[in-house]
């Protein structure tokens, strides 16, 4: 039994800092030329290209009407509509609506370039460059596997505890 309550006590101890980092990550994203909110944390979806992925954005990051293809580097063979600060102008990311199959979950999402961007941390109160930061994810095969090895831990535990409900109930049954 003691073995288990290890476990069970290292389990938790995990699941706690998991919540810690989780809420580290708490932010609003800023404009950096004119501190207008474009987005937070919540909407984050990752990092590509030096550029933050976001589901979704405030109403201040305007797209541009006019699309524009890719002739080199990473947007070769893209489309996509550059995005602007309502506030001031400022270009700050692009949304791609069009890409090859290696690029395909960018497509139609935020893509903040990091540079332009800075970061309200609500945990710390602080305002830091985006490209300080990193906003990769980790990739779902990873969580889909921390999940599979707390089920079996949790699996161990009830078999444990089934094997001894079935001792206890024959060594009662043998006294009897
Ligand atoms: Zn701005």
């Amino acid at each position: 039994m003691e073995f288990n309550r290890c476990i069970l006590v290292k389990r938790s101890t995990d699941l706690n800092a998991v919540k810690v980092a989780e809420q580290r990550q708490q932010m609003t994203l800023h404009c950096r030329q004119c501190n207008t909110i474009l987005g937070d944390s919540c909407g984050i979806c990752g990092e590509i290209m030096d550029s933050v992925m976001c589901l979704r954005v405030t109403d201040d990051v305007i797209v541009s009407d006019v699309m524009q293809p890719g002739h080199k580097g990473e947007l070769r063979s893209c489309i996509y509509s550059s995005l602007k600060c309502q506030a001031c102008g400022c270009a700050v990311g692009k949304v791609i609506h069009s890409a090859p199959s290696h690029l395909a979950a960018v497509r139609s999402i935020f893509l903040l370039h990091k540079a332009n961007i800075s970061c309200y941390i609500l945990s710390s109160s602080s305002v830091v460059k985006a490209s300080t930061l990193s906003f990769n994810l980790k990739p779902l095969k990873e969580n889909i596997h921390e999940v599979g090895q707390q089920l079996e831990v949790l699996l161990e535990t009830l078999m444990l505890r089934e094997s001894r409900i079935t001792d206890t109930s024959v060594n009662s049954e043998l006294s009897k």
